[in-house]
């Protein structure tokens, strides 16, 4: 286990573990007193619930025109995630903290089984958990549309799935309390649905993802080993008539690919890729500037003597522009 830091624990019983979780989690949302419920943002709300918001900044009890303030953000977030989400979305309209999170405390993720295009991945939990490890639940919504896709083979058809619309859901208490709501009114949430409006953690309704969701979709995005994965259950759902599958992933695998997996991946939005590319190319062309350019060459005794007044370090820039000793000569007998 020293591979892993030992979160990884015993995949075997990832799933019961991530069930129990989920039914712990929902019964004790169940006996939460005070929620706001979607009647009462929509006006029926009744001041003497005294309910609390942190909108401006400071908590305080809630009045009406919270309310229309909160159907206003719904109406916003709404817009913004209008058309579903991918794993790239989700890094893109995360905030830089949970990002910041993400790379330095959950290094990395595992996929552990999937059943059709519903995959349970496995990430490790922050310094600070109660936990030793997290389940984020992936849905990918266009399996069926990959498994009969018979023009792709099965990595082809994974590698265009992992680009698609995909649903998510994570057993920690940030994804719980900040972000669950707004996957919900989004419509990509893949655990139980939040009604609650997140009036004391969330109430502008920005962000997406915790840090183990977003750990996942960058992992989703660009590594190998899940499309490996996704590729096990498009060649499965492919030879059961039914389309279905599932796949599990082994104890050794699983460590394997952590163990091989030695830095973690950058979690990285479309403007991170954009700034790191364009670094690249910009680096590329300083190698190619400084191949291609001939060393600059001394000016001799007899340019010195025809450039006249001009000093050394005049004539070493011109002769670096690349110019001629007879066109440094011109010059310099133009300037006199
Ligand atoms: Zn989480």
């Amino acid at each position: 286990m020293a591979t892993t830091g030992g979160w990884l624990g015993k995949l075997a019983g990832a799933a019961g573990e991530a069930k129990a979780r989920a039914t712990a989690e929902k019964k004790e949302r169940l006996a939460a007193p005070r929620i706001l419920r979607p009647g009462e943002v929509v006006g029926e709300y009744d001041a003497s619930r005294l309910l609390m918001t942190t909108l401006g900044g400071e908590i305080r009890p809630l009045t009406h025109d919270d309310l229309a303030a909160f159907r206003q953000n719904v109406r916003t977030a709404q817009k913004r995630l209008s058309g579903g989400i991918t794993a790239r979305k989700t890094l893109d309209l995360s905030w830089k903290d949970d990002r910041d999170r993400a790379q330095s405390q959950i290094r990395q993720a595992v996929p552990a089984s999937a059943s059709n295009g519903r995959v349970r991945f496995v990430t490790g939990a922050g310094p600070d958990s109660k936990v030793s490890r997290h389940h984020v639940t992936v849905e990918f919504m266009s399996f069926g549309a990959a498994v009969s896709a018979g023009t792709k083979t099965p990595l082809q058809a994974a590698n265009w799935l992992r680009k698609q619309p995909l649903k998510f859901d994570c057993d920690c208490e940030r994804h719980t309390y900040w972000f669950r709501y707004v996957s919900t009114i989004g419509g990509f949430n893949a655990g139980r649905a939040e009604t609650g409006f997140p009036k004391i953690r969330n109430p502008r309704l920005t962000g997406v993802g915790c840090k183990h969701v977003l750990r996942v979709m960058a992992e989703v995005e660009s590594a190998g080993t899940v499309v490996l994965f996704l590729s096990k259950a498009i060649t499965k759902a492919r030879e059961n008539d039914d389309g279905r599958a599932t796949v599990r992933q082994t104890q050794r695998d699983a460590e394997t690919q952590l163990a091989a997996n030695k830095r973690p991946r950058n979690i990285m939005t479309t403007e991170d890729r954009r700034k790191s590319a364009a670094a690249a190319r910009e680096r590329r062309g300083l190698v190619r500037a400084t191949a291609s350019t001939p060393k600059p060459k001394k000016p001799t005794a007899a340019t010195r003597r025809m450039a006249g007044g001009m000093n050394k370090a005049q004539l070493a820039l011109l002769a670096k522009m690349g110019l001629s000793e007879s066109q440094i000569a011109a010059i310099a007998a133009a300037g006199k």
